[in-house]
């Protein structure tokens, strides 16, 4: 099922997500409609929050479906190593329309539950680090915005309350 996708403004989205205590039912319904939510949106990674949940889960896949070993869902994730810097062009399933030139490491390993529950880690560079950072800071509650600093955050803010005062947001 597909699930409404918060955008920037709703205040789970600036929470901390709550760690995954028992993978149940709900959460392997939850699971799904965020990989369907995901794919039809189309973006390359989804965290929970952003679908109103706070759980620290994120699917991603930066093949958007075309490589069937391109799913990874991850559970209760933490990094193990980061290195690198790397400057490429993000943006965010909640911050539709916008897009800003972001620093992220260049390589990371994260390590998590897979959804039958068991560990594994999972190594990124280029987009797929990017994405694996990206999706981290919504689950400790940020956005790439945050990560922005003066003229450019500045300018995606200022957009996003004209927009909500519009009722466009
Ligand atoms: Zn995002």
């Amino acid at each position: 099922m597909l699930r409404p996708i918060l955008r920037l403004g709703d205040a789970i989205l600036s929470e901390p997500a709550r760690p995954v205590d028992v993978i149940t039912p709900d959460v392997e319904t939850l699971i799904d409609d965020m990989i369907e939510t995901m794919y039809a949106a189309p973006g390359v990674g989804l965290a929970a929050p952003q679908v109103g949940v706070s759980s620290k889960i994120f699917v991603i896949d930066i093949s958007l479906g075309k490589d069937p070993a391109g799913l990874h869902t991850m559970i209760n994730p933490e990094f193990v190593e980061r290195e690198g810097m790397q400057l490429e062009e993000e943006g965010c399933l909640s911050l539709p329309g916008f897009t800003s030139t972001v620093a992220r490491p260049k390589r990371v390993v994260v390590k998590g539950l897979n959804r039958q529950g068991d560990e594994y880690t999972l190594e990124g560079t280029g987009l797929l680090a990017r994405a694996l950072q990206h999706e981290m800071d919504h689950l400790n509650g940020s956005l790439f915005v945050d990560r922005l600093r003066g003229i450019a955050r500045d300018m995606i803010l200022r957009k996003v309350k004209k927009l909500t005062k519009a009722g466009k947001w």
